[in-house]
């Protein structure tokens, strides 16, 4: 019933359409998923589901009469960036106004299996804020992690940086032009000690392995 309930149909990416949460991943795997898109599996999607329910939980206890300090402005907004040969779309977690310093952050929720692991904010994590302080024009960002067992949690400033901006959209630029060109990119995570982790996890092995286009 579960598996019934939350099962979707996958849609197509469209090249050209890209996403925030997606750039920090593997280039050559975000190249596959638009080339070879696949059916995503009943066991992610339930994992998927359970880090939907804690953003739930986060957003109530962000307006909950009880923190008084705290303001939720707003949770779940898209956000676009354009530029002449790409968009890049996303959705923003929470805008929390700080009513203390006045300050407003925006906050990204990332669920985590165990919290005593996580000592930093993840590259990944940290492009996708990124991209979102530079849309919004809010540049004070919090990657929030909270451990899917106990509701324990840590949480990671992230400071905006131009030149870290212009990283990112180099990214997409690259992998729009190797999308629309046809052409492969490395496998990075396989190259990279800090992202071979990935791999394990990665639906395209297979295809990699003989580095299919
Ligand atoms: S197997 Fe690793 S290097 Fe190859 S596409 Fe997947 S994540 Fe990238």
């Amino acid at each position: 019933m579960v598996t019934r309930h939350i099962e979707r149909e996958s849609r197509a990416k469209s090249i050209g359409r890209y996403y925030p949460s997606e750039i920090g991943n593997c280039m050559r795997k975000v190249w596959y998923s638009y080339r070879y898109p696949q059916q995503v599996q009943p066991e992610l999607l339930k994992i998927f589901e359970v880090g939907n329910m804690l953003h739930g939980f986060v957003v109530e206890v962000l307006k909950s009469e009880k923190n008084a300090d705290v303001q939720l402005l707003k949770s779940e907004f898209p956000l676009k960036i354009e530029t002449p040969e790409f968009i890049v779309s996303g959705r923003v977690d929470d805008l929390v106004l700080v009513k203390t310093s006045g300050k407003t952050i925006i906050v990204e929720v990332k669920s985590t299996k165990s919290i005593e692991f996580v000592k930093e904010a993840s590259e990944s994590h940290a492009m996708q804020l990124q991209l979102y302080m530079h849309a919004t024009g809010i540049h004070n960002g919090i990657v929030l992690y909270i451990d899917k067992s106990n509701l324990e949690s840590k949480q990671f400033s992230v400071e905006y940086s131009q030149e870290k901006v212009r990283e990112i959209m180099q990214r997409f630029r690259e992998l729009d032009q190797l999308l629309k060109s046809g052409l492969l990119p490395v496998d990075e995570a396989k190259r990279d000690e800090k992202k071979q982790w990935m791999c394990r996890f990665c639906e395209y092995q297979g295809k990699c392995r003989k580095s299919e286009a």
